[in-house]
């Protein structure tokens, strides 16, 4: 049997699995079900789709170097089914190897915590039709169980766990109980966010959109120096990455979902222009050559790969350190002598990422 409204890996614009395996026993498992995550997913018009599912592939292949996108096949509210390592393949995505050895995963294009994505019936009858097709062609024994049945997880949430009856293709057996824990309390000091467009703001190319404005407000708003003008191009992008160091996100310049929540739903700290975030001048001048060796330079070094300087950053102020320091200088107006000193130092923190 065949999936209707199937999405094949070439029309998603998938990019290759940089490694497979095929050491699967789905015969002694099944299918898990998963959902996209705590916040709100789903995106309004199905051309934002695909984009969502290359954004899950990248998250995956450059934020956690897996091998490729982690699911078997991904479901959106529109009903059509993407391929993500399709049949016959190991998954990544159950969180145990007992979960990826026995069981295919997919995974639906909506998520919550709090507030859930609607629904569609059209979701239900994609997972309906996947499952159906992997217990067909793909070996899949009969069981259907949620993600949190293999790790302490709330995927696939209580919304979308509740609709799990009705995809049962077949006669198939029940998940045993699992319950999903319930979601902490809000915390009302933060501004309530907007729910994510759907839209993965990167660049290049710059992505022009309406939501590239929302969140570069935000951002102002949060005391970084960024322009608003629906759009995402090299100074946003740097916000961006400086942002994401801050807050401990995958450091890839993209606005994903979890860097879009974050922007309003963690504490503004240092941001990019609080003169008081610089730590104290180590008091030590950094120069080449020869190269200066000193525990500060490390500090100064992740600062301006935060900042999205190309930097490496082993404490060593190299030719490397001294290029990104003079071009430095040169974009701040400062004395242009290739050496950090204390203005310099204090310049890295207290100027606004341009
Ligand atoms: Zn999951
Ligand atoms: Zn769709």
């Amino acid at each position: 049997m065949s999936i209707p409204r199937f999405v094949p890996r070439s029309s998603w614009g998938a990019r290759s699995a940089t490694k497979i395996s095929t050491n699967i026993s789905p015969e002694l498992g099944g299918v898990a079900i998963h959902h996209t995550g705590g916040f709100r997913f789903a995106a309004a018009d199905h051309r934002d789709c695909a984009g969502q599912v290359r954004g899950i592939q990248r998250d995956h292949m450059d934020g956690n170097g897996w091998w490729d996108i982690a699911y078997t096949y991904l479901v959106c509210n529109h009903g059509y089914v993407f391929e993500g390592r399709g049949v016959g393949l190991r998954s990544a995505a159950n969180g145990s190897d007992f979960g990826n050895q026995r069981y295919y995963a997919i995974c639906g294009l909506v998520g919550g915590f709090i507030v859930y994505d609607e629904i569609t019936p059209q979701l239900v009858y994609g997972f309906r039709s996947a499952i159906a097709h992997l217990r067909s062609v793909g070996n899949a024994g009969t069981g259907t169980e949620p993600h949190g049945i293999f790790v302490s997880t709330d995927c696939p949430g209580s919304r979308l766990y509740s609709l799990m009856p009705d995809m049962e293709p077949g006669p198939g057996k029940g998940s045993g109980g699992w319950v999903p824990k319930p979601p902490p309390p809000m915390d009302s000091s933060y501004p309530s966010a907007p729910v994510f467009p759907g839209v993965f703001l990167h660049y290049p190319p710059a992505t022009v959109h309406s939501s590239a404005r929302t969140w570069q407000q935000r951002m102002a708003a949060r005391g970084w120096s960024i322009s608003v003008d629906d759009v995402y191009g090299e100074q946003s992008r740097r916000v961006c990455l400086a942002f994401q160091q801050e807050k401990g996100l995958t450091v890839d310049g993209v606005v994903g979902a979890r860097t879009w929540y974050a922007a309003w739903n963690t504490p503004v700290t240092s941001g990019g222009s609080d003169p008081s975030a610089a730590p104290a001048w180590p008091g030590v001048l950094f120069s080449y050559p020869p190269a200066t060796v000193h525990p500060g330079v490390r500090t100064w070094q992740q600062r301006m790969a935060a900042r999205g300087w190309n930097i490496g950053t082993d404490g060593v102020y190299g030719p490397q350190s001294r290029t990104v320091c003079l071009d430095f200088q040169r974009e701040k107006g400062l004395t242009t002598d290739g050496i950090v000193g204390p203005a310099t130092w204090q310049a890295a923190w207290a100027s606004p990422v341009t």
